[in-house]
């Protein structure tokens, strides 16, 4: 509403009106893009890198906007984030992804672990354990088929941390750290929470063929994941030379576009079908 004023007053708060509708809009959208169920999940497939076979897979948010089509979780996340939709929306993924996966296993296929990402706003609820439980019960999946990946960050205040991850794993979920290296690393988190796996960042992986350093630091990061008995799975993993590097540095498992990029749901099951049949 226009007062007189100021115009340089009057200009700063427009502005301010304007951000502030444009959130107020986003997040009305995507209220009713949960409830219209225009929300859907993409699996990529992690590959275990001696043997080739696909060994888990991730699961990954898209909107199927009305009018944008597919919207990456880039462009939305960091709203549902600020503004709490997170909450109910990351719910959705929890339930959807283990649904899923149990309706999977009960057509027959190969039985492999779902990874899920959690947000900080997540991670900071309450009752977040008991809604893991909900909705393991609900859906049948057995919680070792669930893993969830958090980030560094997410572990700063290490008290409350390990009290969290430690009933997330005492009903038998597996716990990875996300973006492995680009946080805020504490040796002392990694020694006393209970972590079942290091995901290397992709900005590591990336030039591990030109960066010396790059190089450096994920051999580091294998050889110390595997001293702390940590599962270490590489993401980004684009060509066959990072491939190489990573198998010969004996990491475990490999994410990206080489092995395949995040699927739709009916390409996913495909994928699981061959592989049972193979
Ligand atoms: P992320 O957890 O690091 O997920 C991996 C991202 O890397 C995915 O982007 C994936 O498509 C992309 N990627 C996979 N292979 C390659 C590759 O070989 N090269 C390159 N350059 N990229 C690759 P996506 O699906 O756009 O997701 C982006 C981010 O959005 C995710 O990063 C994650 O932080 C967030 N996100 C996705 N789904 C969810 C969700 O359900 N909940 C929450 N809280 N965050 C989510
Ligand atoms: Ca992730
Ligand atoms: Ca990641
Ligand atoms: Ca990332």
């Amino acid at each position: 509403v226009k007062e007189n004023g100021k115009d340089d007053y009057m200009l700063h708060s427009g502005d301010m009106d304007h951000v502030a509708l444009h959130k107020l809009t986003i997040q009305h959208e995507m209220r009713k893009a949960l409830h219209n169920k225009e929300f859907l999940l993409y699996y990529q497939p992690q590959y275990d890198l001696a043997s080739g076979q696909i060994v888990g897979m991730e699961a990954l948010i898209r909107w199927n906007h009305p009018e944008k089509g597919l919207v990456p979780p880039g462009e939305f996340i960091p709203a549902a984030e600020e503004s709490g939709i997170i909450v109910p929306l990351g719910e959705w993924v929890l339930e959807e992804a283990c649904r899923q996966n149990k309706e999977w296993q009960e057509e027959g296929m190969a039985r492999i672990p779902v990874s899920v990402n959690l947000s900080m706003r997540q991670f900071s609820e309450r009752n977040l354990t008991g809604k893991v439980a909900d909705i393991l019960n609900q859906t049948g999946l057995e919680p070792r088929y669930l893993e969830l990946e958090i980030t560094e960050s997410m572990t700063m205040d290490v008290e409350r941390a390990s009290q969290c991850l430690k009933e997330l794993t005492d009903i038998g979920v597996n716990i990875s750290i996300d973006d492995f290296g680009t946080g805020y690393s504490s040796f002392h988190y990694l020694k006393n929470l209970p972590i079942a796996r290091l995901k290397i960042d992709r900005s590591f992986v990336r030039d591990i063929h030109q960066d010396p350093n790059d190089a450096a630091i994920v051999a580091a990061i294998i050889a110390m994941a595997h001293n702390l008995q940590l599962q270490v799975i590489a993401e980004g993993v684009e060509t066959e030379d990072q491939v190489h590097f990573l198998r010969s540095h004996r990491c475990d498992e490999m994410q990206g576009y080489f092995g395949s990029p995040p699927l739709d749901s009916e390409k996913t099951q495909r994928l699981l079908r061959e592989k049972h049949n193979r």
